[in-house]
């Protein structure tokens, strides 16, 4: 079953878990710190302009947008993490918001952390990836704006993340991405869409 992403639509916002979507089936959800490329990854996905807002004002209530596809399944923007002056009740509320979407979302078949490639695996991006692992969450990694780096840069980058990752014993992918030169859509495309189906599928065999 292909999911194309291209049919994404915003249906709703949330800021708490009554508010979620009763009728998803498969979920793939987006994380990262603010301003590592998230909003920019999903519209680079979905072909669109404007899908996500990729301008956001810090300090506001922390909202997840869920973006919905064929077949009940949904794209899933997470609100982003790690803004420095975001005062410490948004901070607690974001980590409230994030750990009940992660326990309580049985539709969420898979986790895409954006991370800027030339800041990967800070501090806050190790508590979301031992959230993933805790809950149980297959996650996939998107090291984006690669096109800010030279092709060596990008090639030591690139192992140094995929090795620290294999030294803490988390299994998943990772990939570099540009939302701007268009690098590596098709393959997160693939990932995405292959999550989807086989939740989908399991969904149908349970029914
Ligand atoms: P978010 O806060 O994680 O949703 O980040 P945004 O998608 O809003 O992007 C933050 C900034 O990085 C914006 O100025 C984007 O234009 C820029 N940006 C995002 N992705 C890329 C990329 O792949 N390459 C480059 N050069 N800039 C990017």
């Amino acid at each position: 079953m292909n999911i194309p992403l291209a049919q994404a639509h915003f249906t709703k916002s949330a800021s708490a878990v009554k508010d979620f979507p009763t009728d998803s089936r498969a979920e793939v959800a987006f994380c990262g710190r603010s301003n590592a490329g998230k909003s920019s990854a999903i519209n680079a996905l979905c072909r669109q302009n404007s899908l996500a807002r990729t301008s956001k004002t810090p300090g506001r209530t922390q909202l997840i947008n869920f973006f919905k596809l064929d077949g009940d399944s949904y794209l899933v923007d997470l609100p982003g993490y790690g803004y420095a002056k975001a005062p410490a009740k948004v901070q607690q509320q974001w980590q409230h918001l994030m750990k009940n979407y992660l326990v309580i979302r049985n539709a969420l078949c898979g986790l895409i952390l954006v991370m800027d490639i030339r800041h990967p695996l800070t501090k806050i991006d190790w508590t979301m990836i031992r959230w993933t692992e805790h809950y149980h969450r297959p996650l996939y990694i998107l090291l984006t704006k690669v096109d800010k780096l030279n092709r060596n840069d990008t090639v030591k980058t690139l192992t140094k993340v995929t090795s620290d990752l294999e030294k803490q014993g988390i299994d998943c992918g990772v990939q570099v991405f540009s939302s701007t030169k268009k690098i590596g859509i098709s393959q997160a495309q693939e990932k995405i869409s292959a999550w989807l189906s086989e939740a989908l599928e399991q969904t149908i065999d349970v029914n």
